[in-house]
């Protein structure tokens, strides 16, 4: 009944302000009857963006944990309906870890525990959202079927490219120093460059990677059935601007 009268007012011609001395009420209480998105804003911009359709999506962090999922996460169903989301990194990268868990914390209102494994650390989260954020789970290997973006996700990973560069690289790839040995004038030198690799068995996250690259002008070569390289210098020194070695 309040809310009724709260937007009457507010078709009157009276704003939010006037409205909640009027009525007595807080501001952000009348704002949220006028635009229930302000109200999702407030009160629940940790929640499910999914569920809430509200504008304040955690884009960046989102793609760059959606990278990192379907490098190499995984799903799993628990009881009533919640889902646990777990991604390993190396015990060695614990920028990685912690960045891992700052993603994983941005986008869930779901308490996010690290736990060691034998040479990994798990970084997981139990929530009933996972599964709204994170469509393309589904029975068996992620390889073994069709992976394919929603409308949705495909405008946020178009939005932040680098960051999907980012978390397919930080699960599936790496940055090498490739050594050659070349003969000069009748001498033998040895030469060091790094490269970016990325290896999938899905044809699917492949062509998202190399598609991603394409969008970035990045340029790439298969080296064989599942792996991606990035080698020209000039595009190294540019996935090094928000990539670089793992640590
Ligand atoms: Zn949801």
């Amino acid at each position: 009944m309040a809310g009724r009268a709260g937007l009457d007012f507010h078709r009157s011609g009276l704003n939010s302000s006037q409205i909640a001395r009027h009525m007595n009420i807080p501001r952000a209480t009348i704002r949220g009857w006028i635009d229930p998105r302000y109200v999702r804003l407030v009160v629940g911009c940790r929640g499910c963006f999914r569920c809430e359709r509200t504008s304040n999506v955690p884009g960046p962090d989102y793609v760059y944990l959606l990278g990192l999922y379907l490098g190499d996460g995984c799903l799993s169903g628990h009881a009533k309906g919640v889902w646990r989301l777990r991604i390993f990194q190396d015990t060695r990268y614990a920028g990685l870890i912690a960045e891992c868990r700052l993603a994983m914390a941005s986008v869930t209102t779901a308490r996010v525990g690290l736990r060691k494994c034998i040479g990994c650390v798990e970084i997981s989260a139990y929530w009933k959202h996972w599964i709204h954020l994170f469509p393309q789970h589904g029975p068996g290997l992620k390889w073994r079927r069709r992976i394919v973006l929603e409308q949705w996700q495909r405008e946020l990973t178009s939005a932040y490219p680098a960051q999907l560069l980012r978390g397919l690289i930080h699960s599936d790839g790496c940055r090498s120093l490739n050594t050659v040995r070349r003969r000069w004038s009748g001498r033998e030198a040895q030469y060091a460059y790094p490269r970016y690799f990325f290896t999938n068995a899905s044809d699917d996250i492949r062509n998202l990677f190399t598609d991603t690259c394409d969008q970035l002008e990045v340029r790439w070569t298969q080296t064989n059935a599942r792996s991606i390289a990035i080698s020209r210098h000039g595009d190294v020194a540019f996935l090094d601007r928000f990539i670089g070695p793992k640590s």
